[in-house]
């Protein structure tokens, strides 16, 4: 059979078909390379220790390279004592499935449930569950931008969820997202403040319940502008309030009057876009729970960053953001929180 023949039918395929025959081909013809995760640990070496080599366990900078163990480099602090390798303290350290890990963070990528991701790995949903928060707590420790510029900020609510916690006492367990019981913003809300600046660096956080006043604003967006950067909003009265208190020079888009640009440059189409993005994007956890729910914000964050990558940078950039600062979060520390 000859291409031709192959090729004849391809316009009964639907767009996404084709799309999808397009991606299979490009895969079988341009294999991207396999990821070591030797080669991975010579990259974490490079962003962890950017500034210098230095101890994870205390920061001293009197460190010594202390010999090899499994084809690791080990290193001793003269300070505090303690060794450490290349991946001490980040999600990668002790692992004893390194290849599964790859994969995982693949799974992540691909915005893979967790029972879906557990059964692809031959893994345990509980342990997918842990590999994913360390993952998570560990980007969260590189800290957020600071916004320069033009900010734009708006609120975005989602429904307060306490799922895997047992048992609910104080009102019916929901299922899966549910639907609020009051109609309009309620305390059954939690409103996430998004602010973003115009280079693309974004601050999303859980600012409380319900409505929030300018203080709760503060304490989301407070020390994470720029003091020279501009504030545009809509017209709500606690962002008002906001930009008083920090003496901000404040663009106030009339989005009820049907006011969308002003002065050409001033207008909040992007945080509302990302708005848009972080709720369809949020839709396939169904309802995540309201404790994590600043790790997902974190963790889409990243994803838009990456958005532009191939799945191999994508990957890599992933493994060595997460390993960049030591972190030491725990199982124990997780089934805590
Ligand atoms: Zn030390």
């Amino acid at each position: 059979m000859g291409w031709k023949d192959l090729y004849k039918d391809f316009d009964e395929l639907s767009q996404s078909e084709k799309l999808a025959l397009f991606e299979a081909i490009k895969d079988t013809l341009f294999p991207e390379p396999r990821l070591k995760l030797d080669k991975v640990a010579e990259e974490v070496r490079d962003s962890r220790f950017s500034a210098g080599l230095a101890c994870v366990h205390c920061g001293s900078k009197a460190v010594k390279r202390n010999g090899t163990y499994r084809s690791r480099q080990r290193y001793l602090c003269k300070d505090c004592g303690k060794s450490f390798n290349d991946t001490t303290a980040s999600p990668l350290s002790g692992t004893r499935y390194p290849d599964k890990w790859l994969k995982f963070i693949e799974c992540m990528l691909n915005g893979l449930t967790l029972p879906k991701t557990a059964k692809l790995l031959g893994i345990h949903v509980s342990t997918a569950f842990y590999w994913r928060h360390k993952v998570l707590y560990a980007l969260r420790s590189l800290g957020h931008d600071t916004l320069n510029g033009i900010v734009e900020s708006d609120e975005t609510f989602f429904l307060e969820s306490h799922k895997g916690r047992k048992p609910v006492t104080f009102r019916k367990p929901r299922k899966r997202g549910g639907i609020a019981k009051h109609r309009g913003i309620s305390k059954e809300q939690v409103c996430v403040v998004v602010a973003i600046d115009r280079d693309g660096d974004v601050v999303a956080q859980n600012a409380g319940r319900g409505r929030i006043t300018a203080i709760q604003i503060d304490a989301v967006l407070g020390s994470r502008l720029a003091p020279d950067s501009l504030l545009c909003t809509d017209s709500a009265r606690n962002y008002m309030a906001f930009a008083r208190m920090k003496g901000l020079h404040h663009e106030v888009i009339n989005v009820r009057k049907g006011v969308y640009v002003r002065k050409g440059v001033y207008h909040i189409q992007h945080v509302n876009s990302y708005h848009k993005r972080l709720k369809k994007w949020m839709e396939r956890f169904q309802g995540v729970a309201t404790k994590y729910l600043d790790n997902y914000l974190f963790w889409f964050r990243f994803l838009e960053r990456y958005k532009d990558f191939t799945a191999y940078e994508a990957k890599r950039a992933i493994l060595r953001d997460m390993s960049k600062r030591a972190n030491h979060t725990t199982v124990e520390y997780l089934r805590a929180v």
